[in-house]
């Protein structure tokens, strides 16, 4: 395995920090959030579901937030752009989770429904 996804649900629209990207504006809704790891993909997710951390990646700053939960985890093969872009879901947040991306996903946070 290469690649997760977290399905998080955020019960309510929310303005959240996000470290370098500044204050970003997130609808209530149903997110698909795609992300690898090279190695030890699962101590990545472990880290993702614990609560207390200090934040280094944009997911860091949502997931602090107490109106965001993580609802699932997904693991699979296929390289995460790729799993990213085929994966169902609107972009409403350009660059999230997507500095390092070369493949031209936007953002690697979907919105798949609003709530
Ligand atoms: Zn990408």
């Amino acid at each position: 395995m290469q690649s997760y996804q977290l399905h998080i649900r955020i019960v309510s629209d929310i303005t959240v920090n996000v470290g370098s990207l500044g204050k970003m504006n997130f609808p209530a809704g149903i997110y698909t959030y795609t992300g690898s790891a090279r190695k030890n993909i699962y101590s990545r997710v472990k880290r993702h579901l614990t609560d207390s951390k200090k934040p280094r990646w944009h997911i860091d700053y949502l997931l602090a937030a107490k109106e965001a939960e993580v609802i699932g985890v997904r693991y699979s093969a296929q390289p995460e752009c790729s799993l990213n872009q085929a994966s169902d879901g609107e972009i409403v947040l350009r660059r999230f989770g997507a500095s390092d991306c070369v493949n031209g996903c936007h953002s690697h946070l979907k919105l798949r429904r609003p709530l």
